[in-house]
């Protein structure tokens, strides 16, 4: 049988070897002159006017709601359609995430769903079982699979309701929105605070890592401090002649990024560019070759949006299916195709049940879709031919599982 195709393979070539091991014999392993450069140039990529090194996106997450000021009580609006951590941050500060559905066709925050939310929470109602006693705090946007949501309709209920934005951008790496007046804008520029991760398998990675970009120097001043203990005086400074004496301002955390991972994300970022654009053909191949399979639907992009092709989600057409969507994907996995399911929505996991009351059913969209999503291998060296197995195979599996349709 022909190799396994994975659902993603990270992009590393001799250039990250170099600029890696240059690191590891140059005698300053952890956050210095490596991680500067990258913030620099990190921050030029997508226009924006600071860049925060971390360990993580859920760091820079948990940085971003921390600079503003969460506080125990306060709600924070989440889409139900993310990963653990948007919404696990809220929980650190005994905040309360309270989770919104998503578009029907981007899987993108309602932001109407939003509006809802907010009048309810404001008039003292209710939310799925959320009972708002604080204020609402924050908004945090999620870049479902690389295309940007509905920024400008965001940041006009922030501004109504006096919402911080934080965007979840994990996938979006680069992603762009077309605004009203027709120019493109950067992901990275169109919130107060913008997070993105450099994890394993995210599109441009250093193994383990996170930036948080925003142009706000207050904020980005505050996020630095708290990402390492509070001090008023890192310890590159230190090295650098800065003196030998700091002082504890606040509790902070540790979250900074080492220099090994910053020369990888360099690399890394150089090449963002040439990657995004090896993404952007996988998913217009698709497109080609699984636009006729009546058993499957493509995924939508708007006419204003950049995507970043992070994921390429499909959704089964269960109604024309003899067969469910784990029984699908095992029919993949037997033909060798690394599949994903990107998610099941946060309301239907044990945390957000027990500790918020919700149930299946509060958030109807993504209640109906997730059941329906498959996660196809992308990642910039998948060849033509790897790209046609998994065609191949989404139709042949379709195919031979399809209802047979009676003329009524
Ligand atoms: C991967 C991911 C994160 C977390 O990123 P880390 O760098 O692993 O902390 C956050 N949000 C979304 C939507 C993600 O996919």
């Amino acid at each position: 049988m022909s190799e396994k195709i994975p659902l993603h393979k990270p992009d590393i070539s001799e250039d990250e070897v170099a600029a890696v091991t240059a690191v590891l014999r140059s005698g300053w392993l952890t956050t210095g002159n490596e991680c500067r450069q990258f913030e620099s140039e990190f921050a030029a990529f997508v226009g924006a006017q600071h860049a925060v090194a971390l360990n993580s996106c859920t760091a820079a997450l948990h940085l971003a709601l921390e600079a503003t000021g969460c506080q125990r009580g306060d709600c924070v609006i989440v889409p139900t359609m993310t990963f653990a951590a948007t919404a696990e941050v809220v929980a650190y500060f005994g905040a309360i995430p309270v989770l919104v559905d998503c578009e029907r066709d981007t899987l993108t925050l309602d932001v109407s769903a939003a509006a809802r939310t907010l009048g309810e929470l404001h008039a003292g109602r209710p939310v799925g079982g959320v009972v708002a006693t604080g204020r609402v705090h924050a908004i945090m946007p999620v870049h479902y699979g690389g295309q940007m949501a509905d920024v400008d309709a965001v940041s006009a209920l922030a501004q109504r309701y006096k919402l911080h934005v934080i965007e979840d951008a994990a996938h979006a790496l680069p992603a762009a929105v077309r605004s009203a007046n027709g120019g493109w804008r950067s992901v990275g520029t169109t919130a107060e605070q913008t997070c993105f991760s450099f994890y394993a398998n995210k599109t441009i990675t250093t193994g383990e890592g996170g930036m948080l970009v925003t142009n706000d120097e207050s904020l980005a001043a505050r996020a630095r401090r708290m990402s390492l203990h509070g001090l008023s005086n890192d310890a590159w400074n230190r090295f650098r002649g800065g003196g030998w004496d700091y002082q504890i301002i606040s509790a902070g955390f540790k979250y900074n990024m080492t220099d090994v991972a910053a020369a990888l994300g360099r690399q890394q970022l150089r090449k963002a560019g040439s990657l995004a654009a090896a993404r952007s053909r996988i998913a217009a191949r698709y497109a080609e070759l699984l636009g006729n399979v009546e058993e499957v639907e493509l995924p939508t992009v708007r006419s204003d949006r950049q995507h970043a092709w992070h994921l390429y989600v499909v959704r089964l057409r269960l109604d024309r299916l003899t067969i469910s969507r784990n029984e699908f994907i095992e029919e993949l996995n037997q033909r060798g195709i690394g599949t994903s399911v990107h998610w099941r929505p946060l309301h239907l996991h044990p945390y957000y049940q027990e500790r918020f009351s919700y149930q299946p059913g509060d958030l109807p969209v993504a209640d109906e879709e997730w059941e329906r999503f498959i996660s196809l291998p992308v990642y910039p060296s998948m060849t033509d031919e790897e790209i046609e197995r998994v065609a191949r195979a989404v139709r042949t599996i379709a195919g031979k599982h399809a209802q047979s349709r009676s003329v009524a």
